[in-house]
């Protein structure tokens, strides 16, 4: 896995995050606010079920990112999911650039055609912050979704 999917990809993170193949992952102790006897529980299951419970030694904790079926793929899991999203990208990188170029472009032309069209510069930049407050809203969903709790600032 490269440095830059890694950047990218895990948008989201927490205490505990079970991925989608099923495994519970979950981080450090000490760096953390567990429940009372939430991390001995997890640690003691890690024991019995080395292939079920994963302990990440990582500073940042458990980090997911959505896979394409909308659960969270956990940075790390030896499912080895994220690897292979990563590897669908890559394979696939100059149909995905073509596609965001046109869709960026057909975009922007609604946007240019509205402010050339009667629109005033203000009305532009207003519909241009609205879309980026809704690509901001759909990556506050998605760190909902994935991980059930609000996207906090680190
Ligand atoms: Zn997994």
């Amino acid at each position: 896995m490269t440095p830059e999917f890694r950047a990218i990809f895990f948008n989201a993170g927490g205490l505990q995050i079970e991925c989608v193949c099923g495994r519970t992952n979950f981080g450090e102790r000490g760096r953390w606010d567990w429940d009372e006897g939430e991390y001995e529980r997890l640690e003691a299951l890690a024991e019995e079920k080395p292939d079920q419970y994963v302990y990440h030694v990582d500073a940042d904790g458990v980090r997911a990112g959505e896979g394409l079926t909308g659960g969270p793929v956990v940075e790390d899991c030896p499912c080895g999911e994220a690897e292979r999203i990563e590897t669908f990208w890559w394979d696939r990188a100059a149909t995905i650039t073509s596609y965001l170029k046109a869709r960026a472009k057909r975009e922007a032309e609604a946007v240019a055609a509205q402010y050339l069209g009667g629109s005033s510069a203000l009305e532009a930049l207003q519909d241009l912050a609205k879309l980026k407050d809704e690509a901001e809203r759909r990556s506050r969903d998605a760190h909902q979704r994935l991980i059930g709790e609000p996207l906090t600032p680190r």
